[in-house]
This record gives C-alpha cells, structure tokens and sequence, in this order.
C-alpha cells in the first residue's frame, strides 16, 4: 500500500499534464499515514506549500493542526491532500480544466487509502467531489456518495480572516472524530445528505 502511495507521489512530482507545471516551484503530492481513517481534501497547494512541496505548511496548515490537535489528533495520523497537486499562480482558484487533468492522483489516493471518510475542506473541494456550492451552508453535515461517506467543513485558509470560523473548524473536527469512532464500532451514522450517482 505504501509502494503504491509512494508510485503515485512520484508521478505527481514529475507531472506536466497541466499548465500549472509551467509556473510551479515544486508539485505537492499528499502526504500522512497510508492507514488513516480520513483523507482530508483541501484546494490547492499554497506559497509556502510550493516552495517545499508539501500539503498544508504555511498559516492555513497550522490551523488545520490547531483545529485536529483540539480533537487530540496529530498530524501524523491523517491523511492531507488537495484538489490539485500544484499551485494556481497568485493563488488563484483552479480552473475546471486543471481540476479534471489532475482528478486521477486524488482517485488513486482514495483508492489505495480507502478511508471510512473524506473530508472536504472548502468550496473548491465540495465542488469538485460532489458538485456542491456554498460549503458554508453545509459545514457540519454527512454526505454519502457511491457508497463513500464524506464530511463537509470549511477550509481553514477561511478561518486565518475571520477569527470566529476557527472555533467552527474545531467544532467540526471534533464532530469528525467522533463519527469515525462511530464508525469504528460500527455504529449507525446519521447520513445528512444522500448523494445519488
Ligand atoms: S496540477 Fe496535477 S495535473 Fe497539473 S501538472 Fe500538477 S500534478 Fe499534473
């Protein structure tokens, strides 16, 4: 499973298959345990994420800790990913065309993790997993789709301007941790929205 991970790290590192290779410093593969319960999906790799290669490094990242670190999660024990693998230039949205190019990567990563739940962090990554608009609205819920349960919540870059959404975001962390305990023992979980294929 780590072979199969590592396989897919390198392909990203060596993409070309969009233009954002042309303006990257360095493409960002996911990174975290291969055995994690959860595969969080943010947008886009950031500046500081560019300039290491790495998911999640600069001021949203420490929110996201911050947020996992208040559930008594680490880092270590999650999977982080994007959207798509290098970063927009001026961090701009990725357009739908990028989106598509680099979907496989993230397919491939769900794939080998197979992980009881995805969360999805922000409108670019509920837009592209399942079509949805305005995360906000429906931060806090459970979606399932093809068979495959999904959390929504903000992204934490929405949190670093608006003090009040970080206690959202560990709200929501929280609430995800508790469900994948749920899960673990194999409880009912409460499916908020039935997404049909
Ligand atoms: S964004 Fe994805 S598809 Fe585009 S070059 Fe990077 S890894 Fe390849």
């Amino acid at each position: 499973m780590e072979k199969k991970l590592q396989g897919i790290k390198k392909k990203v590192i060596e993409c070309t298959k969009c233009e954002l290779s042309a303006t990257r410093n360095n493409a960002v593969p996911g990174k975290g345990n291969y055995k994690s319960d959860v595969i969080f999906v943010g947008e886009a790799p950031g500046k500081n994420e560019d300039m290491k290669g790495e998911p999640f490094i600069g001021v949203a990242g420490n929110k996201l800790s911050t947020a996992l670190e208040s559930a008594g999660i680490s880092r270590n024990e999650v999977y982080i990913t994007n959207i798509v693998k290098c970063r927009p230039p001026k961090n701009r949205v990725p357009t739908a065309i990028e989106r598509n190019t680099c979907q496989n990567y993230l397919k491939k990563e769900i794939e080998i993790i197979n992980p009881k739940i995805i969360c999805v962090l922000g409108n670019t990554a509920f837009n592209s997993l399942l079509d949805g608009k305005e995360i906000i609205k429906f931060r806090g819920k459970v979606v399932r789709k093809n068979n495959q349960l999904y959390f929504l919540t903000i992204h934490p870059a929405a949190t670093i301007y608006n003090q009040k959404l970080i206690s959202v975001l560990k709200k929501d962390i929280k609430k995800l941790f508790k469900l994948i305990q749920k899960i673990k023992e194999g409880k009912k979980v409460k499916i908020d929205i039935e997404h049909m294929p």
